[in-house]
């Protein structure tokens, strides 16, 4: 079935699926095999074996994914860090340098400051907000710009298509995690962007029960990232492969819900008396709000907000919710809850954290698929039990 000119919702269902089901099966069956057949002479990248990523299950995943953001080739990988870490490694050498954004997932801030210092790569970060500043940062050795769709914790958006002009002026490789987004929110190669990454451990797969990741993007870059996953081996199970094609054909649905229930508990907090500050760009009051309408077709399920007083009273209001569960990751059927201060972000020291606006009594929601009806109600028991 040729579904490039098809909508996303049909993408997801059937964008990679074998012409020819095996045995019939409507499903996609998991292929627990750690190796293949082999004719002789075969070139050791080519084999078939689960580290490789090359069995039918990851075959299937490589194109539907690559389907969803309009690009030529993609990649799953063990887990969103594999595809961030064989990435950069991929793309960098000692001696080169390149440009991220202020704002990044933990994880990836740790590996650039530690493991790539430690290589002879260096990073300087730019500001999102002035993207006249960025080209004060150049050095002869920059080879790449990595930014993120939506930031964490406070939900920022950077003009991510003066990210890719900036990128194409100056001979980068621009490269944008876009995992808050999802593809159904923004497919970053329409953009102009080289190469896209995921964790799929949240949105693409949706149901909190395993850990992936993608790189999606330029045939030559992808290539060039699955020959050095080969060596690094952070490739995923196929029983993985197998969840995440399943979570992956319900995304279109899944986002719309997430988009819509992120929303209504913005506007639900905004307007409450107990709460300091919203953070959601689909909120007409909220500063990325015009970037948002302009690059975004929707702006997910993530939301912050810092309720009135301190750390207490923001604890507290997180023991008195039902719905939510309190814990770390994001992108799952059930609202999940934390306070970033304390989990995400409790490795900044409290002056960097206050420089980065990350306030102790800051909370940040991921909207499940709850009905959003339930979760207000919740939301406004949980306030009035607290203020
Ligand atoms: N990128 C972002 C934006 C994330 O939030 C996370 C994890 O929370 C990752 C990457 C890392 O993904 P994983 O936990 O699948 O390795």
């Amino acid at each position: 079935m040729k579904t490039n000119r098809m909508k996303l919702a049909t993408r997801l269902i059937h964008a990679g699926e074998p012409q020819q089901p095996f045995a019939g099966a409507v499903s996609m069956p998991i292929f627990q095999s750690s190796t293949f057949l082999a004719t002789e002479g075969t070139p050791y990248h080519d084999l078939k074996y689960i580290r490789l990523n090359n069995t039918p299950n990851h075959q299937v995943l490589h194109a539907k994914l690559a389907a969803l953001e309009n690009a030529p080739a993609a990649l799953v990988t063990a887990s969103g860090m594999a595809a961030i870490t064989t990435t950069l490694l991929t793309l960098l050498k000692p001696g080169d340098h390149f440009l991220a954004q202020d704002c990044l997932y933990g994880g990836t801030l740790d590996f650039i400051s530690q493991d790539l210092a430690g290589l002879g790569i260096a990073c300087d970060f730019i500001d999102y907000r002035r993207p006249e500043t960025w080209k004060d940062k150049l050095r002869p050795g920059t080879r790449a710009i990595y930014v993120e769709t939506i930031t964490n914790p406070l939900m920022q958006i950077i003009d991510l298509e003066e990210v890719v002009r900036f990128a194409k002026r100056h001979g980068l490789i621009s490269v944008v995690d876009n995992t808050f987004a999802s593809p159904v929110n923004f497919r970053p190669a329409e953009k102009g962007f080289d190469l896209s990454l995921h964790s799929c451990t949240k949105y693409l797969n949706g149901h909190s029960d395993i850990v992936a990741g993608a790189v999606i993007g330029r045939q030559d870059l992808v290539e060039a990232v699955r020959r050095k996953l080969n060596h690094l081996g952070g490739s995923l199970d196929p029983h993985a492969c197998f969840l995440l094609q399943r979570g992956l054909k319900t995304l279109a649905v899944r986002m719309e819900h997430h988009n819509r229930t992120a929303m209504v508990l913005a506007q639900f907090l905004a307007d409450h008396p107990a709460v300091e500050k919203v953070n959601y760009p689909g909120l007409a009051r909220d500063p990325h709000h015009n970037l948002a309408t302009r690059l975004l077709d929707g702006c997910s399920g993530m939301l912050s907000f810092a309720v009135r007083g301190g750390k207490q009273q923001a604890a507290a209001f997180i023991q008195a919710l039902e719905i939510p569960l309190c814990a770390p990751s994001l992108g799952g059927v059930e609202s999940l809850i934390t306070r970033p201060a304390a989990t995400s972000h409790a490795g900044m020291s409290p002056e960097q954290r206050e420089a980065a606006g990350i306030k102790d009594q800051l909370v940040r929601v991921s909207a499940g698929l709850e009905d959003p009806a339930d979760l207000v109600a919740d939301f406004r028991q949980a306030l009035e039990k607290v203020f």
